[in-house]
């Protein structure tokens, strides 16, 4: 009875991660639903919750939307949607229909109204998804108030990943991935803008910047002159049909924009870090020292030097003799 169990599960496991597209396509007439809840964990999570869930949408090409956010489509109770004409053309071109339910406009200018709607849905079980004009919402679009509020009242909060600019760039650049800093939309006056990089210039990560077009060329000259010759990449209409990446210096980068103008579409801007300063020789660790030996004691000039090459004290304390006796 109980290898019985055993192989049967196995042979479930089995089937359903193969025909998990198919069951989407409707050619199988077993869905996971016709089996005991306990075996549907050996699964991939598939079925839509009671409570929220953020729907990641294409950043341009419509192809990139993944079989589970058409499934949460379908599946929920309510749609809120940055924009419901969007919303509507993703799920007209993907054969999702809206049929009865709700599809309800979400964005920051109408939380306030729209918010208590979305609430009462949710506070009696309904399972409503919401999604931004493109890409992952909450990254630099709506989302935020949300899903805070959502949590905050104990209302489950899932997610189906997908496109997202920022990721895309970053993917494309060239630049080290290890770290990196999402900075969002630079302010547009120049002087908020430059307050903002100088802010930015000292963390060590490759920063990742959302810009208008337009500002482009002058938001890459700020950048040069206030990170230095770092190393960078424009990204530009990802995924779309004039998809490009220019990499180079952001100098070099902001006299091509400069000379070719505004260029057309959606544009990502990444930054390399900061290079990582020399390791000081012997040679600098004696100038600091000659020079600190000058008003300091020996104890106190070591230590000065030593914080200031980020060099170990005691390293530099026996030089400091040495030159002393020397
Ligand atoms: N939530 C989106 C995401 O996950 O990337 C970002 C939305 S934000 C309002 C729009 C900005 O994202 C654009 O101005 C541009 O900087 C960037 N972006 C969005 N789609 C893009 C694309 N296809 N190519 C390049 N940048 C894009």
């Amino acid at each position: 009875m109980r290898l019985t169990y055993r192989i049967t599960k196995s042979l479930y496991a089995v089937y359903a991660l193969v025909s998990d597209r198919m069951i989407r396509q409707d050619k199988f007439f077993l869905r996971p639903s016709a089996f005991p809840e306990r075996w549907r964990h050996t699964v991939a999570k598939s079925q839509l919750r009671p409570g929220l869930t953020l729907i990641a949408t294409p950043i341009g090409n419509a192809g990139d939307i993944t079989l589970r956010a058409l499934d949460a489509l379908r599946d929920a109770d309510a749609i809120a949607a940055e924009d419901t004409r969007v919303a509507r053309r993703l799920m007209d071109i993907h054969g999702v229909s809206l049929g009865g339910r709700p599809l309800i406009p979400y964005h920051d200018h109408n939380a306030a109204s729209a918010l208590p709607r979305l609430l009462e849905l949710l506070r009696n079980g309904a399972r409503v998804v919401f999604l931004s004009d493109a890409g992952t919402p909450m990254v630099a679009d709506p989302g935020y108030r949300l899903a805070k509020t959502i949590l905050a009242e104990g209302i489950p909060l899932e997610a189906t990943p997908g496109p997202c600019a920022a990721i895309m760039a970053l993917t494309l650049s060239g630049l080290p991935s290890d770290r990196f800093t999402f900075a969002g939309f630079p302010p547009n006056k120049r002087e908020a803008r430059r307050r903002f990089l100088q802010e930015l210039a000292p963390l060590p990560t490759t920063l990742i910047l959302y810009e208008s077009p337009k500002r482009l060329a002058a938001s890459l000259a700020d950048m040069a002159e206030v990170f230095g010759p770092r190393d960078a990449a424009v990204a530009r209409e990802l995924t779309k049909m004039f998809e490009e990446t220019r990499r180079g210096t952001l100098d070099a980068l902001a006299v091509t924009y400069a000379e070719d103008g505004p260029p057309k579409g959606e544009i990502v801007v990444v930054v390399g870090p900061p290079a990582s300063p020399e390791p000081a020789g012997e040679a600098d660790i004696d100038d600091a020292l000659r020079d600190a030996l000058t008003t300091m004691t020996t104890k106190d000039a070591a230590k000065a030097v030593a914080s200031d090459l980020g060099l170990p004290r005691k390293q530099v304390y026996e030089r400091a003799l040495a030159l002393k006796s020397g």
